[in-house]
């Protein structure tokens, strides 16, 4: 049996626990034992208490919990090769040979060296008397896997670290309050984050907040005189009706010659200049705290499991793998490549040759620093010369979702900055019909940024009939030469409704694009759609609070979740909560499931538990209710424990978009009018659906996405996600200790 060790090194990140969580449990549903090296190195180092076999029940309720549960240190000791030695022992002594880190680029350094010395090391240990011949010759090498644990998104490698997004929302949070009080008070503030050497916090929070100039290290202001700048861009956005300014700044900010740009210096400069009130915050350690997000809690837990099968299938000749992510889909990349591209980009901004380091953050980045860079603007440049001004339509349809607003400002200001007349229009295709639609102005969406729900109106209106004659009306008339269509499925079969329409009207031949905004994430052609990311946090905030309540007494809650007959709200949700089980209409629910989860449920209460959570979308099944399940465990329960049931509804829906949502909502926008002016000044009328599929951001013609369209179930018939349902289940079984009994099929 393998004995994998897996420790948190370096500063602690949101999402540690819930990598850590899937680790211990993923290695026992593997057959391997886990032992948990509290205090990171040191604790290796030290050995005895501080090396300990950790179990399935010990991994119970971290998963809301931000920090670690096994403690992170730095560790002087480990640097030395003495302390190494004294390391290697301890792994002996307690035989374990694979090793398991979350941690930065030092942590992981220091994995790799411990990997390599291992022979030379044990060698030692053999001769000095301190192991034996057989130990020597059952632990020939050291398997190593790593996870990026670093709420600064400073790897090469991999797209997020775990922490990063939960460190977005405690900024985003700070931000939007403080442009509230900013803006009551006229008032200029400038906000430092964190991030080390890596802009990521900075240039992110900057985009989802809709604040008006960020300074990052990676791409310092390219101008001798920046402050300067600075000052021309948000006086000129005073002048055009902004209230607040909100300077967002790195902590590692430089100007162009590798001068630290400090929060207090903008402060004083904009006090010079502005000729105001400036205030800094800094918020320091808050960024690290708190409960992880949505996201940080899933994504730690797959790279977990996928480090644990890393780690397991690795020999004594493999190169040790940094487990990351790729879009939504966990990567395996050689793990000292990527430190060393790490450092080279941290080489790159000290030597100023900061081009190279935009390209090592990647494409992703430099493309969101171009976004912002034309997003933070007071007005649009001017058109360029003899280039053709297009007039665009924007509209919202479907359920609203949030991040609709957000995509909406995007989609304007991008579209403005390019020459082009935006035209809102009002309530769907409604507006479209009675030709109920304005202009848009840079400032009118100047705070749409964080703004929920639609501002333009969004209803489920597909054209029919007569409708067609109204819309080729208002298209001819206002000579639209695009549209863009931000939202779910009823905004897709509208659009279909055009395309179909084409012959018996002209008009409608012009481009249009579909940006996936639902949170119901149930559109093909995209893997993820804007609104699902806060769904998933409103659902899992909603299910903390009902976990709070009910810790004192035993119960079992049936929480019912949206997404129509799309089950990935409930599996998501499933994964982010730690819930037992989530029922999907994909699956169907059964008596005999029904069954198996009562025993499962009485058997786990029978042994201790004090809380039950199953998670059921809201469509699972016609007849198996929400009520009818809650009733039958209730029945089934009896005194064991108490069932509840809650249905989440609209709150789901709504409140501010997450950091995730905006940015993905901003890049879609930025990707749909890059889209919508290509197509139209090539005088092409493509109509298609945007979205990110894998790890890439795909255009996909509407009759394709229509093909792969489950029309009955209104959801994709090929569901990426529904790979990760062995993982969740897994992770939501009782442990071996208990469910043995449960293994004799009594059906
Ligand atoms: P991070 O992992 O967040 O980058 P540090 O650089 O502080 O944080 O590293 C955390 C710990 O990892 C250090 O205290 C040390 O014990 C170990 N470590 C870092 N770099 C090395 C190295 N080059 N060799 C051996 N151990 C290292």
């Amino acid at each position: 049996m393998k004995r994998i060790g897996v420790l948190t090194s370096g500063g602690d990140a949101q999402g540690m626990n819930a990598a850590l969580r899937a680790v211990v449990r993923a290695g026992l549903d593997r057959g391997a034992e886990v032992y948990a090296i509290y205090e990171g190195y040191q604790g290796l180092v030290d050995g005895g208490d501080l090396i300990r076999p950790i179990t399935w029940n010990g991994v119970g309720g971290i998963l809301q919990m931000g920090g670690t549960i096994i403690g992170t240190a730095r560790s002087a000791e480990f640097r030395t090769r003495e302390g190494r030695v004294r390391a290697v022992n301890n792994l002996i002594k307690n035989g374990i040979d694979g090793l398991i880190v979350i941690g930065g680029d030092g942590s992981l350094t220091g994995a790799d060296t411990l990997r390599t010395e291992w022979p030379s090391i044990m060698q030692e240990l053999l001769d000095t008397g301190q192991i034996t011949r057989s130990e020597f010759e059952k632990y020939p090498y050291l398997a190593i896997a790593g996870m990026v644990g670093s709420i600064d998104n400073d790897m090469w490698g991999t797209d997020i670290t775990i922490g990063a997004d939960s460190a977005l929302h405690r900024i985003t949070y700070a931000v939007d309050c403080i442009s509230s009080t900013a803006a009551s008070h006229q008032r200029a503030f400038v906000v430092e984050v964190m991030g080390r050497n890596s802009g990521y916090l900075a240039l992110m929070s900057a985009l989802a907040t809709g604040a008006d100039w960020a300074l990052i290290p990676e791409s310092p202001p390219d101008v001798d005189r920046w402050e300067d700048k600075m000052c021309e861009v948000l006086k000129a956005g005073r002048a055009a009706g902004r209230r607040d300014s909100i300077v967002i700044v790195a902590e590692g900010a430089i100007d162009r010659n590798g001068n630290p740009i400090s929060a207090e210096y903008v402060r004083q400069v904009l006090e010079e200049q502005l000729h105001e009130d400036v205030r800094t915050t800094i918020l320091g350690h808050v960024q690290r705290g708190g409960a992880p997000s949505a996201y940080d809690r899933t994504m730690s837990t797959l790279v977990g499991v996928a480090a644990v099968d890393e780690i397991l299938s690795a020999s004594a000749d493999s190169t040790p793998q940094l487990i990351g992510m790729k879009g939504n889909r966990v990567t395996r990349l050689p793990l000292m490549e990527c430190v060393e591209k790490t450092r080279a980009i941290n080489v790159a901004i000290k030597e100023r040759n900061f081009t190279e380091a935009m390209d090592l953050r990647g494409g992703g980045f430099k493309e969101s620093f171009h976004i912002l860079r034309t997003l933070v603007r007071a007005l649009p440049h001017d058109p360029k010369p003899g280039q053709r001004r297009l007039t665009l339509a924007v509209l919202t349809a479907s359920a609203p979702a949030p991040g609709m607003n957000t995509a909406l400002r995007a989609a304007v200001r991008l579209g403005l900055d390019r020459g082009h007349h935006i035209l809102g229009v009002n309530n769907s295709f409604l507006g479209l019909i009675n030709d109920d639609m304005h202009q848009f102005k840079w400032m009118d969406v100047d705070h749409w940024a964080s703004m929920g729900g639609s501002e333009l109106g969004t209803n489920r209106h597909v054209p029919s009939g007569k409708d067609f004659y109204a819309i080729a009306r208002t298209i001819e008339e206002r000579q639209i030469d695009g549209l863009l269509i931000i939202g779910g499925w009823a905004g897709y079969n509208a659009a279909m409704s055009l395309l179909k329409e084409r012959e018996n009207f002209p008009s409608f031949q012009i481009p249009i694009a579909c940006l996936p905004a639902s949170i119901n994430n149930n559109l093909p052609g995209s893997e993820l759609s804007v609104g699902a990311d806060t769904a998933l946090n409103n659902i899992v905030d909603a299910v903390n609070k009902i976990k709070q309540s009910a810790v004192a007494s035993r119960r079992c809650f049936v929480v019912e979740v949206m997404g129509k007959y799309c089950g990935y709200l409930a599996l998501m949700s499933m994964l982010a909560t730690g819930a037992e089980r989530a029922y999907l209409h994909e699956e169907g629910v059964t008596l005999k499931d029904l069954y198996h989860d009562v025993r499962l449920l009485n058997t786990g209460f029978e042994h201790g538990k004090r809380l039950g959570v199953m998670i059921r979308n809201e469509r699972a099944h016609p007849l198996y209710t929400t009520q009818f399940m809650s009733n039958l465990f209730e029945a089934e329960g009896g005194d064991l424990y108490e069932v509840r049931m809650s249905v989440l509804g609209h709150l789901q829906q709504g409140g501010d978009p997450t950091p995730f949502d905006r940015i993905l909502a901003t890049r879609y926008a930025y990707r749909c009018i890059r889209f919508l002016e290509e197509e139209a000044l090539a005088g092409r009328d493509t109509v298609a659906c945007l979205g990110v599929q894998g790890s890439k951001y795909h255009v996909t013609p509407l009759e394709e996405v229509i093909r792969r369209y489950d029309a009955k179930h209104e959801r994709p018939k090929e569901q990426w996600w529904m790979d990760l349902r062995p993982i969740a289940q897994m992770l939501a079984q009782p442990g071996p200790q208990y469910y043995q009994q449960d293994h004799q099929d009594v059906w």
